[in-house]
């Protein structure tokens, strides 16, 4: 089951959150495999989309939103785009397009920003967005400065939550094809959320970087190896890390109210499609092949309906002659 772990250190202006992801993460592999035309992600951009997965539930779970999370890279290599959404409930998807192979070995920079073009974007769109608004977006470049490339996702979001939240902020994440993971640390503004008044934005400024416990704790964290995310469970991560910290836990977030794979895609919904092409139109297609196809964009799904499918559809969704007032 896929699980958000939140808790704070006693006493401490530090917070944390761990993320594990199994069947909703297993989902997203399942239709990209199952569909026919892409198949299953290469290694890394598996593992890539993986990363970019749990940091978009660490993410969606770290802030109070009512809308989507929208996590991006825009890649310059082979790896044209990843993307994945997360909801307020968390409900997720995710999906990524690549054009030829990929080597097993293939870094970040060589997947996504061989030219230094490469551009990752965090979008939030409200639930609830008036007519003319803007979601908000923030973009970053693939690099720490302009001669560094960054090899790891992890990194470039630590930068991104420096700069926009003005908060130190630890992550680390893994995945393979069982598991997405990840844990964020990060600082607590010293005066609460509300902080914008000059005197405390400027003791939060003083604070950056300089926070003894947030430092001895961001250096656990950062301890935990990608295999000891992927192999042991969320206790056993934080007795592992943080054993002489007194933690406070909150009740785990699984099942129903935690991470799970969500998209509107439909049966229902490409059959509705395929009506409004119309009878002439369906028939022409399935001349030319065995079956009317249509894929998702979204997470990869594909929806078949064959020549009996297709005249099962029009033939229940006939429209009633005039004067039949027969109830069905
Ligand atoms: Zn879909």
């Amino acid at each position: 089951m896929s699980e958000i772990h939140k808790f704070l250190f006693d006493g401490l202006p530090v917070r944390g959150v761990l993320v594990r992801l199994t069947d909703a993460w297993r989902e997203v592999l399942r239709r990209r495999a199952a569909n026919t035309r892409h198949g299953a992600y290469p290694l890394p951009l598996q593992n890539l989309l993986g990363e970019m997965t749990a940091a978009a539930v660490l993410m969606q779970s770290n802030i109070k939103f009512d809308g989507s999370l929208v996590l991006q890279v825009f890649g310059d290599g082979p790896v044209k785009l990843a993307v994945v959404e997360v909801q307020s409930d968390f409900g997720l998807r995710a999906t990524a397009t690549v054009n030829g192979a990929l080597p097993d070995t293939a870094t970040l920079s060589q997947m996504v920003n061989v030219g230094n073009g490469g551009r990752c974007a965090i979008t939030l769109d409200p639930a609830t967005r008036q007519p003319g608004q803007q979601p908000y977006q923030g973009v970053v470049p693939l690099f720490g400065d302009p001669h560094e490339k960054l090899e790891k996702f992890s990194d470039l979001l630590q930068h991104y939550m420096l700069q926009s939240e003005q908060l130190d902020t630890t992550l680390v994440l893994a995945a393979d094809d069982q598991l997405a993971a990840g844990l964020l640390i990060q600082r607590l503004p010293l005066q609460g959320i509300d902080n914008l008044a000059g005197r405390s934005t400027r003791a939060n400024e003083d604070e950056i970087g300089n926070n003894e416990d947030y430092r001895r704790i961001a250096l656990l964290a950062a301890s935990l190896k990608r295999e000891e995310l992927l192999t042991l469970d969320a206790d056993a991560v934080l007795r592992r890390l943080f054993w002489q910290e007194k933690l406070l836990r909150f009740e785990p977030l699984q099942g129903a109210g935690g991470p799970h794979f969500s998209c509107t895609c439909s049966r229902q919904r490409v059959a509705k499609m395929i009506l409004g092409l119309g009878a002439e139109e369906a028939a022409s297609v399935l001349q030319e092949r065995p079956d009317v196809e249509v894929g998702c964009d979204f997470c990869g799904a594909q929806y078949r309906f064959d020549a009996v499918d297709v005249a099962q559809l029009f033939k229940q969704n006939t429209p009633q002659p005039p004067g039949d007032t027969t109830l069905h």
